[in-house]
């Protein structure tokens, strides 16, 4: 089954207010990739097989509540753009990386190495995505144990409540 990776829009509270601030290593144009010196991942986290969908990110070490797990980076686009390369990225491979920053900027993780950009929804999530100055962290809500898969809440996707969530909660609301 391919991994299905919605366009993650983030909650108002979470979206940078005002003048939208510049990322720091974010260069001018289009094609602009953020790049860091630091590396903003804080806590080891592994890629495998999810019983969620396709490929999932797992801690593999333990992660307490509050804590900051890490970062997905990626090359900055317009929301014109980022609609475009979803939809072509569905339709070719199924898998789409990419995150909401603002309503006027993404995040495509398509090319980046960070782990968490294969981070799943789950509706009883154990992290939460944050929208941070144009930077999109991951925090734990809870204690990750070492092994655990970390998932979030997507929030709004692009595909407006038309894909099956597979999260197995309880409470799962049943779709994306
Ligand atoms: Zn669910």
């Amino acid at each position: 089954m391919p991994t299905l990776r919605p366009l993650i829009a983030p909650t108002l509270a979470d979206a940078p207010t005002a003048a939208e601030p510049v990322p720091a290593g974010e260069q001018s144009g289009d094609q602009a990739v953020a790049r860091r010196i630091a590396d903003p991942q804080k806590f080891k986290v592994s890629v495998g097989p999810s019983p969620i969908d396709g490929q999932g990110a797992f801690a593999a070490e333990p992660i307490p509540a509050r804590a900051k797990i890490g970062e997905v980076r990626g090359e900055f686009v317009d929301m014109k753009q980022a609609r475009a390369r979803a939809r072509e990225a569905e339709r070719l491979t199924g898998r789409i990386f990419m995150v909401a920053i603002s309503d006027k900027r993404a995040v495509d993780a398509t090319s980046s190495s960070d782990p968490l950009r294969f981070t799943n929804h789950a509706c009883n999530p154990n992290a939460v995505l944050k929208v941070q100055q144009g930077r999109v962290a991951f925090y734990a809500l809870d204690d990750i144990a070492a092994g655990q898969e970390i998932t979030v809440r997507y929030g709004a996707t692009h595909h407006a409540g038309r894909l099956r969530c597979a999260c197995g909660a309880p409470q799962c609301q049943g779709t994306l």
